[in-house]
């Protein structure tokens, strides 16, 4: 049977967006020490508009965003989505794609009019061995900005900058959170500038950027050691850190993964609700021991 207080304050919590699905991870609530939040879409509002287009080959601006769109049109993520508004708002044709595929954590690859096209994050060059070296770009990358780049086939045809907004709530969520000893942490699959920058702005504990997707499970784990740890998240790649943590707590507007992995979700897409979770279990069990 479940404990009167704990069925009442269920549905306290139910009544003010916070789904608990698991009990027992939000009674060890009362406990964390430690929460690693994802950045995309957890603490930023993961809606990216492109700021701007560096060709590297001579290509045109608006075809390097209308082959990107392209590729584009069958990925979920939220860069995606941002590459596609673009395009659409320039009134820029889209190409079918075939042989589409996404590669986790990285980007998409697909053809066009038989030619292989490709849209990547910087850590993808630097694994293929394919040096970038433009001031402009640099430039973009030290203001915060995520940098993809088009290449078609090995060859980079050009970059795109997008930009995110950090959500207003982050900021409170964090600092209260810190008040209460409770160290705050970032993890993002993102460059490190765009990490650096976000971290500084909400002063984070710590931060840990460019972690692919399988390797975002293997950080919680590592923070487990020292602290009682909570992972806040919404994509399909915060799922395994999600099911690690102690506590795993899912954006309610995130992918249907990371909502049926999570212990606790928030309705309300508010990170300032961690602390109202956080200080719901204190109140209930402190009630009951
Ligand atoms: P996050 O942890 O910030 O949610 P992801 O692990 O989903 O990030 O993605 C990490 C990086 O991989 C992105 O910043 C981007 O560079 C690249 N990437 C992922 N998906 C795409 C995509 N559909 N198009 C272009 N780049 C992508
Ligand atoms: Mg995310």
């Amino acid at each position: 049977a479940i404990p009167l207080v704990v069925a009442v304050s269920t549905s306290i919590a139910a009544k003010s967006g916070l789904l608990i699905r698991d009990r027992q991870a939000f009674e060890r609530a009362r406990s964390l020490q430690a929460l690693i939040f994802d950045k995309t879409g957890t603490l930023t509002e993961g809606r990216f508009g492109v700021t701007d287009i560096v060709s590297l080959s001579g290509e045109e601006n608006e075809k390097i965003l209308s082959l990107a769109a392209s590729l584009e049109a069958s990925s979920e993520h939220p860069i995606a989505a941002g590459i596609l508004e673009s395009a659409r708002e320039k009134g820029l044709e889209t190409r079918s794609v075939k042989a589409f595929s996404s590669i986790p954590g990285k980007g998409v690859e697909g053809e066009v009019e038989g030619k292989k096209f490709l849209v990547v994050s910087p850590g993808y060059l630097e694994e293929k061995g394919i040096a970038i070296e433009d001031e402009k770009i640099e430039e973009i990358k030290e203001q915060g900005k995520t940098v993809v780049f088009l290449l078609e086939g090995e060859k980079v045809l050009g970059a795109l900058a997008l930009a995110d907004i950090v959500r207003k709530e982050s900021r409170e969520a964090i600092s209260k959170l810190k008040d209460m000893g409770i160290k705050c942490l970032m993890l993002t699959g993102d460059n490190r500038y765009v990490a650096a920058w976000v971290a500084r702005e909400l002063e984070l504990d710590d931060y840990f950027a460019e972690v692919l997707p399988h390797e975002k499970a293997e950080k919680v784990k590592e923070v487990q050691k020292q602290y009682i740890t909570g992972m806040v998240g919404d994509g399909i790649n915060d799922a395994p850190a999600l099911a690690q943590a102690d506590v795993g707590i899912a954006i309610g507007a995130g992918t249907d993964v990371a909502i049926e992995t999570a212990d606790i979700v928030l309705v309300k897409n508010d990170p300032r609700d961690v602390l109202n979770i956080i200080g719901l279990s204190r109140k209930t069990y402190s009630k009951m021991y």
